[in-house]
């Protein structure tokens, strides 16, 4: 079995009065988190031992019973009676920080080492404990009970005393197949919220090797991330190169105009102020505004292309490597911009990578080398071009490819999508013995090639093996009419992401 996590956030809605308990509880929490990594600290060695075996001497160090009526350092100089599962949690804080705090130090100790060694000064300043402490309360089994969709009853400290008060809840609601971890009582600004991990099971995806080798019903998803309007073309592909759908994700020139008007007034504010960093005080709101909006299309573009996938019953989904960003001519906000997208690239990558896994299917990357030269049909060089002008040539980021060999046809970015959808199958495909020599493509539909063939012959084509999707708009090539539909364009297609730029 695999497993996933989640978090469900909600919000709580509360008195006055229980905003100012739940500031309390946080503000113990972290006093008792903080005398933890004290304890620790004085007692390095238990960072040796287990979380449970740790726990466990931890409490016998702190923690007053009949049985161990004089420990070291007493947890009643902070508080009496603090519940049982309350400490727990914290000391499960305090360890996991001290955890991250020593191996810090420890990768510092041994660059420092390495550094003298070569007899170099060694200026790096070496990890300091935390300060001070902001860590949400966790609320362990026992200190919460009768949970509903509306409401949870919690017990908290007060600032005077243990109380168990109910609070009500909005927002999504719990899944009802998954488990649920403990929740945690979350500020953001001046609104607390509930924010509960939630773990589901399920049968682990097998091998992608073994997927595209032995199953003949496997489907693949591949992706071509851009920097220009197509942001990410999807195809659908069987593993014997039938390709079943394609989707475009547009919006790239709508968030690439965004970045470019606010790197063009930060520009200017530089100009003003002879300054540039992105920590800049006059600058952080626009880098802020930019970054927000980077990050919102990310999710927005991995969560359509995972719905995609999971449409069509994909398992795989296919990426080229990003490889290194190259330098890019240009002004400043020219540059600025390309880097930003290619940062956002690599986000969508791993936004998707986790969504993917969460529904089952796997990610994978291929070598990205020429993946927009050559032809999907025929594997030659393609020529790429803009619309209106000679099918010749290559135009870098120019939409339109054909091939000379083939007569192949068709949108430059839906043409690398299926080439980084074969490079996944041959390379398994050409390593099982069976078959060296694996058709990768069972051309289908018309045989002469390079016919293009328009929205009304293609519905007019014998049934789909895939239900048919053809008053979805912001479905295109959906019928299994292979390569020969490579005749659709970007413009046609209304798939626009909505977000805000608020
Ligand atoms: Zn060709």
């Amino acid at each position: 079995m695999a497993k996933a996590t989640t978090t469900i956030k909600q919000v709580l809605n509360y008195s006055p009065d229980h905003g100012v308990w739940f500031a309390a509880n946080q503000a113990l929490f972290n006093r008792v988190t903080a005398f933890y990594f004290e304890v620790i600290q004085a007692h390095e060695q238990v960072l040796d031992l287990s979380n449970k075996d740790a726990l466990t001497t931890l409490e016998k160090l702190t923690h007053t019973t009949q049985s161990n009526p004089t420990p070291v350092m007493p947890l009643e100089e902070i508080l009496e009676d603090i519940p049982a599962m309350f400490r727990r949690a914290a000391i499960n804080a305090a360890l996991g920080s001290a955890r991250s705090f020593y191996s810090h130090l420890s990768k510092w100790r041994k660059r420092k080492e390495k550094a003298e060694a070569k007899g170099k000064t060694f200026h790096e300043r070496p990890p300091v404990p935390p300060r001070s402490w902001n860590k949400s309360a966790t609320i362990y089994a026992g200190m919460w009970k009768e949970r509903t969709e509306s409401s949870i009853v919690i017990k908290i400290w007060t600032g005077t005393c243990w109380s168990w008060i109910k609070v009500h809840i909005t927002g999504r609601d719990l899944p009802t197949n998954a488990e649920l971890g403990s929740p945690q009582l979350i500020r953001k600004g001046n609104q607390w919220w509930l924010h509960t991990p939630v773990e589901k099971r399920f049968k682990s995806p097998g091998k992608i090797e073994e997927q595209v080798t032995t199953n003949t019903h496997t489907q693949i998803c591949a992706v071509d991330l851009n920097l220009n309007e197509n942001t990410a073309v999807c195809t659908i592909q069987t593993v014997e190169g039938s390709i079943l759908a394609t989707k475009f994700i547009g919006g790239g020139r709508r968030i690439s105009g965004f970045r470019k008007k606010q790197l063009g007034r930060i520009a200017r504010n530089r100009h003003k102020t002879g300054m540039i960093a992105e920590g800049e005080q006059d600058n952080v709101a626009l880098w802020n505004k930019i970054r927000r909006v980077d990050e919102q299309v990310a999710h927005l573009v991995s969560a359509r292309i995972v719905q995609f996938a999971k449409q069509h019953s994909a398992t795989i989904l296919v990426f080229e490597h990003l490889g290194n960003l190259k330098p890019t001519k240009g002004n400043y906000s020219k540059r600025g911009n390309d880097k930003r997208a290619y940062w956002m690239k690599g986000r969508i990558f791993k936004y998707a990578k986790y969504k993917a896994y969460n529904v089952g299917i796997l990610t994978s990357r291929v070598n990205p080398r020429n993946t927009s030269r050559e032809c999907a049909r025929c594997h030659n060089l393609v020529a790429r071009y803009e619309e209106g002008k000679p099918a010749e040539g290559y135009t870098y980021g120019a939409p339109l490819v054909t091939c000379t060999h083939c007569g192949m046809k068709g949108n430059a970015d839906r043409n690398a999508s299926l080439v980084i959808g074969q490079r996944l199958l041959t390379r398994y495909q050409q390593s099982s013995q069976e078959k060296p020599q694996a058709p990768l493509f069972a051309e289908r539909g018309e045989k002469s090639p390079g016919v293009v063939s328009s929205q009304d012959v293609k519905s007019k084509r014998g049934p789909s093996i895939l239900p048919a999707r053809h008053g979805d708009n912001n479905e295109h090539g959906t019928a299994q009419d292979g390569l020969l539909r490579m005749d659709e364009h970007p413009s046609d297609i209304p798939c626009q992401l909505r977000f805000s730029f608020e």
